[in-house]
């Protein structure tokens, strides 16, 4: 008897975007307050250009010509644009595995899985390996993501939401250059023990939301699609377009800040 597939329909909500971790940027407080950057638009870095004439010429197959642009929220500073190409991402990899064991085999699985969504995305897009987790624009970890918590305010009593696969966070920083620069920093949290078409499946969703596609689309066939379904998407036309549009959008991100007197 042939084994169904078990939809994943019933992981629904796993892969929900989540903006815990947004921190303000940290400013120092004695007196050399930087001001914010005004919002502006950078300009593309030649791989963009390209796919904006692509997108222009209809050359993905099945473009329709639609986006999910309105469901994009921009940040606090704008929309989570890079400007620095390109753009490096570094795979987490974790202590202590031994040679040969199941937990070893496991996380290769993992990695090749993340390593395959990166090599999607830099079909499309200038993005970098790099060793480091620490230096990384973008960081891919090994590990759960955290269950997310709710307090009811009547009861005060906490319930945790169900397990998730995968969450994407940010957070703000300025640089220690003068004058100081206003950047971001992205972690992927990807959870060990997937299948790997799924774990694919998650880091291309979780990368598009890294680079700057902060919503979701409401079509299946859309790798940025909130949930898991029996056939992982692909990176589609509507996610190019969207991930197009906003590198037209205006950041503080990515500007020094305004020198003052
Ligand atoms: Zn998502």
């Amino acid at each position: 008897m042939k084994e169904r597939i078990k939809p994943w329909a019933y992981f629904l909500a796993l892969l929900l975007l989540t903006l815990l971790l947004v921190k303000l940027p940290a400013i120092a407080s004695n007196g050399d307050k930087p001001t914010l950057p005004a919002l502006q638009v950078h300009p593309l870095p030649p791989e963009l250009v390209d796919l904006g004439i692509s997108l222009e010429n209809r050359s993905f197959p099945g473009d329709d010509g639609s986006d999910y642009f309105a469901q994009v929220q921009s940040s606090p500073l704008g929309h989570l644009v890079w400007s620095r190409f390109p753009v490096t991402v570094a795979v987490d990899y974790p202590p202590a595995l031994t040679p040969g064991s199941a937990a070893q085999k496991r996380y290769y699985t993992w990695q090749q899985a993340i390593k395959t969504a990166i090599a999607d995305w830099q079909s499309v897009f200038p993005l970098t390996i790099v060793e480091n987790t620490t230096e990384a624009d973008i960081a891919i970890f090994y590990r759960e993501p955290p269950l997310s918590r709710t307090v009811d305010p009547e009861t005060g009593l906490v319930s945790f939401g169900r397990a998730r696969t995968a969450q994407a966070s940010y957070e703000f920083y300025w640089t220690d250059t003068s004058p100081p620069q206003l950047r971001h920093r992205m972690a992927i949290a990807i959870k060990p023990g997937l299948a790997p078409l799924s774990l694919q499946g998650t880091a291309r969703h979780e990368l598009g939301h890294a680079l700057g596609i902060w919503g979701h689309s409401d079509r299946e066939e859309d790798a940025l699609y909130p949930a898991q379904t029996a056939d992982v998407p692909a990176i589609s036309p509507r996610d190019l377009r969207t991930l197009y549009r906003i590198y037209q959008q205006p950041t503080r991100l990515g500007w020094p800040a305004p020198v003052t007197d």
